[in-house]
């Protein structure tokens, strides 16, 4: 049996409205680096062997020069452009990937992932298929009807908020893609917000759970982009 193959799939398409600023958020700096370069980063200097990166369709030739190339990012092997959702862009992502065995999707907008978050995701599908970062909630969850009544409270040691990386064997997170693709262009509407859902939705298979990290956010708005300053600032970046 030869070596397996990883591949993580890096997402920075999107527009990200939320940010209410003219540049996307994954282009923002943070100390003098776009936040897409911090992830980069992570996974160039971890054990996955090969890295996809997913962009919007005007932003492919700057991505490639302007960070792939400047910074040295050489694990790069193709830069395409994404989809109109975040499930659209993971599946071009995923057919530009290669069959490799293992495919860890990442939002490029988390800067904060670490080579420890990567391998426990990977070791999680290693053992069960599919394994994604998440940490256990510290506010109770309620979930409001329709009318914005809080209408159920799950039990709290059981709630986990979700991150990424999300990690899969590939076959079987290509396969709940490609199913997901063919029921949207047959009319079905299904929202999905990550990837474990999609395998959930798809196939009924359970991810694993893994911890990520109460760093490990997703860059939204302008004030997370405040609280990733200061999370550099504590590391003495
Ligand atoms: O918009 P949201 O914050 O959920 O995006 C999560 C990640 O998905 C971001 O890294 C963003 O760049 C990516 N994304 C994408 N294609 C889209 C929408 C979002 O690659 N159409």
């Amino acid at each position: 049996m030869g070596k397996e193959k990883t591949t993580a799939v890096i997402l920075a398409a999107g527009q990200g409205r939320r940010m209410q600023s003219r540049i996307q958020k994954q282009f923002l700096l943070l100390n003098g680096y776009p936040v897409l370069y911090y992830s980069l980063k992570a996974f160039q200097e971890s054990f996955v062997d090969e890295l996809v990166l997913v962009t919007g369709a005007a932003e492919t030739a700057y991505c490639e020069n302007e960070i792939v190339r400047r910074y040295g990012f050489s694990k790069v092997k193709a830069v395409v452009p994404g989809g109109r959702e975040r499930c659209h862009s993971v599946y071009e992502g995923l057919k530009a990937a290669g069959k490799p065995d293992y495919v860890l999707i990442h939002d490029g907008a988390r800067p904060f992932v670490t080579g420890e978050i990567i391998d426990r995701t990977l070791e999680g599908a290693r053992s069960c298929g599919a394994c994604v970062a998440g940490m256990p909630v510290k506010d109770t969850i309620k979930l409001a009807d329709e009318e914005g009544y809080a209408q159920y409270t799950p039990d709290r040691s059981r709630v986990w908020m979700i991150q990424t990386p999300q990690t899969f064997s590939y076959p079987l997170i290509f396969d709940a893609y490609r199913q997901l693709m063919e029921r949207e262009a047959a009319g079905q509407k299904i929202t999905v917000t990550d990837d474990a859902m999609v395998l959930e939705t798809v196939t009924g298979r359970k991810a694993k759970l893994a911890e990520g990290s109460y760093e490990n956010i997703k860059i939204t708005t302008p004030s997370d982009l405040e609280i990733a300053r200061f999370f550099l600032y504590a590391q003495g970046l």
